[in-house]
């Protein structure tokens, strides 16, 4: 018994969760932002992804702020893909919080304190701190090289701490010091932390660095202005102004950040932490980052939402706003307006939309190799084939979410390699949409409380 619960737990510490986006690792544009026919996990839908390219150099540069972009198209498009082809693309140190629309109707805050967060969450503060350089720490120092006029980076080891008031016969004796106690071998460049950062008085030579013999090697001997050193070992910090608010936050504090848990936060806090970060800007220890804000099914915002979207993009400090929806013409929540998207106009009119368009045989058969590879799960090129065919009459989520069941189907039969037969077995467990309603319209008098369609409503 004990042996089993041993294997057990091995087995789930094996178990690895694979997410519906985990193969996308970047947009797949080559160095100019052109788009790869297939790269970083991106299949197709080139023009979007050339649109999005834009968008990602615009988010780079960081100068424009309040600029949203509307992404839309049929469900199952890539939308979604796109977005986190944005994100990954941007790398850790741009901010980047993704929500869905519906997420931000809660019992704990309102909805507005709720985008105020996720805007927040969406601005970097790029923090400065500069360090002080010890002894025997290795530094890049630029050399100056007075004859070319121009200079050349070395990397370089601290052998001294020195003043300017010692003497070279001083400075002499330290360096043979350090020589004797082989603090600095053959070929390195040394260098001593000095204030002024001048070496006139150990030899004639007015520049920074001479040449030593150091057993039958040149070693470089630099001299360099403390202050210099001290910005070669610059630290720097990317947190958001969502993080600073929670820990200045008296009523939450820090922990607020590792358990999300961060309820309402006060006006006064933003407004401290605004003050704070404008006076490091000001210093220059810090600067703003502006990264993305990307809300996934936008249309289930309703009216004070999209109005406070609307003053939030004009703010200075904006993050780039995108927005994702598969709606076509439909009521704007909270009225009985009829609208592109289920988006007001005043925010239609400021959005860049892309568009996403349905995918070809083609691309569902590289989106289904890919989404194998990723749940290493082998398949016979047959049963690629029949998954591709199935998904350009059902869609790519119903196809993509059929793999797995069918590498257990394999498995149950005990293979190794997912044919055809498992492809049509697990299509007969599981039914698309559009089966699931001819099956609904066909069994309706069993249902309860059933609204009453006919066939050709129910394929429509
Ligand atoms: P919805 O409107 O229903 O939210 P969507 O347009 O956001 O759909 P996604 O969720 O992005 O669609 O796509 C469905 C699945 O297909 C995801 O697993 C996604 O990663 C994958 N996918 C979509 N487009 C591509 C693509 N061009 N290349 C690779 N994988 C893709």
């Amino acid at each position: 018994m004990a042996e089993l619960k041993l294997s057990e737990t091995r087995d789930l510490t094996r178990v690895e969760r694979i997410g519906a986006h985990s193969h996308i690792r970047g947009l797949g544009l080559d160095s100019v932002l052109e788009p790869l026919v297939e790269s970083e996990g991106m299949v197709g839908q080139v023009k979007s992804r050339k649109a999005a390219g834009l968008i990602l150099q615009m988010i780079r540069e960081g100068k424009i702020a309040g600029r949203a972009i509307l992404i839309a198209g049929q469900p199952g498009t890539g939308k979604t893909a796109i977005a986190m082809g944005i994100a990954k693309s941007l790398g850790l140190e741009t901010p980047f919080t993704m929500i869905v629309g519906s997420e931000i109707f809660s019992l704990e805050m309102s909805k507005t304190e709720a985008l105020t967060q996720a805007f927040r969450k969406a601005i970097g503060v790029r923090i400065k701190e500069e360090t002080e350089v010890l002894e025997g720490e290795v530094v890049s120092i630029s050399i100056d090289r007075p004859a070319s006029g121009g200079a050349v980076k070395k990397t370089g080891k601290i052998i001294m701490k020195t003043t300017d008031m010692e003497s070279h016969y001083d400075l002499g004796w330290k360096l043979i010091e350090a020589l004797d106690k082989e603090k600095v071998q053959s070929g390195d460049v040394i260098v001593l932390d000095r204030p002024s950062g001048k070496i006139t008085k150990l030899g004639r030579s007015s520049s920074r660095s001479r040449d030593f013999d150091v057993m039958g090697s040149k070693t470089k001997f630099v001299q360099c202005p403390e202050g210099e050193l001290q910005k070669m070992k610059e630290v720097v910090h990317t947190v958001t102004l969502h993080e600073i608010d929670v820990i200045n936050s008296r009523t939450q504090g820090f922990l607020a950040l590792f358990t999300g848990d961060t309820g309402e936060i006060r006006s006064e806090t933003r407004e401290h932490t605004d003050t704070k970060v404008a006076e490091w800007r000001e210093e220059g220890t810090a600067e703003i980052v502006p990264g993305v804000l990307f809300i996934d099914e936008v249309h289930m915002l309703d009216i004070e939402c999209f109005s406070f979207l609307n003053r939030a993009l004009e703010n200075s400090m904006s993050p780039i706003l995108v927005v994702a929806t598969n709606r076509g013409m439909t009521k704007i929540r909270g009225t009985n307006q009829i609208s592109a998207h289920g988006i007001p106009i005043d925010l239609l009119d400021r959005l860049l939309i892309i568009t996403t368009q349905p995918y070809t045989d083609d691309d569902f058969r590289k989106i289904i190799e890919l989404r194998c590879q990723e749940e290493d799960v082998e398949m016979k090129d047959e049963a690629k084939h029949l998954l591709s065919l199935i998904g350009c009459d059902t869609s790519l989520r119903y196809v993509i979410h059929l793999i797995n069941p069918a590498a257990l189907a394999c498995l149950k039969r005990k293979g190794k390699v997912v044919e055809i037969d498992d492809i049509e077995r697990v299509y007969r467990l599981f039914l698309d949409t559009k089966r699931s309603m001819q099956y609904l319209v066909e069994h309706q008098s069993q249902y309860m409380f059933s609204v009453p369609i006919n066939k050709e409503e129910a394929t429509a």
